[in-house]
Formats: structure tokens, C-alpha cells, sequence
């Protein structure tokens, strides 16, 4: 066992669960916190089946900073947080900025104070997102993490970025903190046991779930959002990025905040696998993957897209000894195995 424990927020989450169960094989003990808001206490069952551990868990909002200074209370032995509690839904920000400053900020706002009132608590993981760099300039691509952040395209995205910029400042101003940024390209998949995975709440707006939920018949066809993008095939290009792997990549920030002598007390790394894939790639990788059919057709751009954007994880491959390894056709199995374990479906 590790010394000290890992606070995950968000841990029913999506990213999350996925983080919890590697926490726990690479030996870290933790404690999750989530609202479940945007999740469900199935992911905790899931997380127990995996690991065959019990997870020391708190139902509780981090916005409000009574309820979260609980878990500090109880769980004494907190030496790092890796932070995914937020409001993740882009479109309802863009409605409801209020809800998302107020939220995405205060529980960060929060999880800082709240560390640095013990100088024990000393790392911060914050779930950020390439949405930062909005749509990167061609000779930026791939992405470093050097190219430039543009002002966002939704108060979503503005959350992430001003949440950086605080991280930023504060740990300039307390010397106990370090803290890693992840900017994950778009996350995939579900874990091999098919017992947690993506639950998107409604119509799904990623890709990945809508393929699935429609090759499993739930909606009638996926909608190719655009086909005469200034691409090699028409359609917008991503890096998808397995949720396993960048599960593993938190795993690796938690050991390097935790180091002493860590002189970099701000760090950032992007999270990808530097190969970009087209929607249409994509799709012909499920249908060949999975055998199953998935009928898509054509239609009009989506506002706000981002026309292509890779990652270049460079940096995470060297300082974090970490790669996204896992081949795209596995990738769409899982997801699409999860899909199939949700419904019902064999
Ligand atoms: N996309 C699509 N049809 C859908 C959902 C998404 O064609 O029903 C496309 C979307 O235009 C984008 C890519 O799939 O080019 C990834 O979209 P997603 O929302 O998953 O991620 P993001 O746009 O945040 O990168």
C-alpha cells in the first residue's frame, strides 16, 4: 500500500470510476466523493465487482464547502485530490452560464482552500480539456502544450480555463501545493469487465455513445454532423483516446505531485494518442470492429465544431512514463460490450 490517500471527486463519474479502479491496482488507497448529479451509485457497484474492495465513499456536493470539508474530517490521511466533479454539459452552459461558474468554480475554489489548510494535502490532479485551445492554428498541430489557449467558445470551456489560471495562482501563493493539469483529447470506451462505462443522461451528444445507442437500435441513425470540412474525408478529426489509458495517466500525475523535489509546482500535460481520426474513420472502425450495422447518413455541420485537432502527448509519454496504448478496434468493442451490458442485448 501507498502512503497517504487519494480523494477522487467525481468518482462515480465517468473518467472517474475508470480512475478509482486504477487507483486501486496500482495499490493507492481512496476515497470518493459524488453528488450524483450526473451520475449513478451502479458506477460504485461496478468499481467494488472490479477491485473486489470495498471503496470508502461520501455522497456529498462539493460546491457547498461544509458538506466537502466532511470528507477532510473523516479522512484525515488525504495527500492528494484528483479533481473531476464538474458540470460537463456544453450546451446547457451556454443557457446556464450561472450554473457553471457557480458550480465548476466553487468546487474548485473549495477543494484549494480546503487543501491548503494542511500542508499533508499537497496534491491537486485538475480534469481539464483541449477544449483550451480551441481550434489550433495549423502549424500548431499536433498540439503541445505550449501552443496557445483562445478565448472559449462556451462558458463550459471558459470554466476549465479559468480554473487553470487559479490553480496557477495559488500555488504560487501556497508553497505546500502542487498541482498537474490533464487536458484530455476525447475519451472512449469503458473498461474490459463492461461493468462501468459512459451514461450519458438523455439524447447522447458525443459521438461514441450515439454509435452505440445506435447500433443498438435506441435511435434510428447516427447523423455525421458535416461531410465538406477541409479534411482529407469531408469529416471533423479528433484524438479518441481510450478512458482506461487516461485513467492510467492520473495514475501517474497522483505519484508526481506526490514527489518531493518537485520543483514544477504547475504542470501540464495533454492527453491523447497523437493520431488523429476522422468521424467517418471512426464509424468504419466500429462497423468493422463490432460487425454490427450502424446505419449514418449526412448532415449539416454542427455549430461550434472544431474542424481537426490531435494531440501531441510527447510530454506525458517522457515525464509521466505513460502512453495510450490500447488499439482503436478494442476501444469500440468496449464501448460498444458496455452498450450491450446496459441494455440488456445478448
Ligand atoms: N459528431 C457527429 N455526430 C454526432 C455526434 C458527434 O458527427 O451525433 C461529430 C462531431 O461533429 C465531432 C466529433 O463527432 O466532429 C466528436 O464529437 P464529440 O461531441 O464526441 O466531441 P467534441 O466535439 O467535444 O470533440
Amino acid at each position: 500500500m501507498k502512503e497517504g490517500r487519494v480523494l477522487v471527486t467525481g468518482a462515480a463519474g465517468y473518467i472517474g470510476s475508470h480512475t478509482v479502479v486504477e487507483l486501486v491496482n496500482a495499490g493507492y488507497e481512496v476515497v470518493g466523493v459524488d453528488n450524483f448529479s450526473n451520475s449513478s451509485p451502479d458506477m460504485l457497484k461496478g468499481i467494488e465487482r472490479i477491485t473486489g474492495k470495498r471503496i470508502p465513499f461520501m455522497e456529498l456536493d462539493c460546491s457547498d464547502r461544509t458538506q466537502f470539508a466532511k470528507v477532510f474530517e473523516q479522512y484525515p490521511d488525504i495527500t492528494a485530490s484528483i479533481h473531476f466533479a464538474a458540470c460537463k454539459a456544453v450546451g446547457e452552459s451556454v443557457r446556464q452560464p450561472l450554473k457553471y461558474f457557480e458550480n465548476n468554480l466553487s468546487s474548485l475554489l473549495h477543494l484549494i482552500e480546503l487543501s491548503v489548510e494542511d500542508s499533508r494535502r499537497r496534491g491537486i490532479v485538475f480534469s481539464s480539456s483541449c477544449t483550451v485551445y480551441g481550434e489550433p492554428d495549423p502549424e500548431n498541430l499536433p498540439v503541445r502544450e505550449d501552443a496557445p489557449v483562445k478565448p472559449a467558445t462556451s462558458p463550459y470551456g471558459r470554466t476549465k480555463q479559468m480554473n487553470e489560471e487559479i490553480l496557477r495562482d495559488c500555488v504560487n501563493a501556497y508553497p505546500s501545493l502542487n498541482v498537474i493539469a490533464l487536458r484530455y483529447f476525447n475519451p472512449i470506451g469503458a473498461h474490459p469487465s463492461a461493468l462501468i462505462g459512459e451514461m450519458p443522461l438523455g439524447v447522447p451528444q458525443n459521438l461514441v455513445p450515439y454509435i452505440t445507442q445506435t447500433a443498438a437500435g435506441i435511435r434510428k441513425e447516427l447523423k455525421i454532423f458535416g461531410n465538406d470540412y477541409p479534411t482529407p474525408d469531408g469529416t471533423c478529426i479528433r484524438d479518441y483516446i481510450y478512458v482506461c489509458d487516461l485513467a492510467k495517466a492520473h495514475v501517474a500525475a497522483v505519484a508526481k505531485v506526490l514527489e518531493d523535489g518537485n520543483n514544477d509546482r504547475f504542470d501540464i500535460f495533454n492527453l491523447g494518442t497523437g493520431t488523429g481520426l476522422s468521424v467517418l474513420e471512426l464509424v468504419n472502425h466500429f462497423i468493422k470492429a463490432t460487425g454490427v450495422n450502424l446505419p449514418y447518413s449526412f448532415g449539416p455541420r454542427r455549430e461550434g465544431d472544431i474542424v481537426k485537432v490531435w494531440a501531441d502527448p510527447a510530454k506525458a509519454n517522457k515525464e509521466l512514463g505513460w502512453k495510450a496504448d490500447t488499439p482503436v478496434d478494442d476501444v469500440l468493442r468496449s464501448a460498444w460490450a458496455w452498450e450491450k451490458k446496459v441494455r440488456g442485448i445478448e
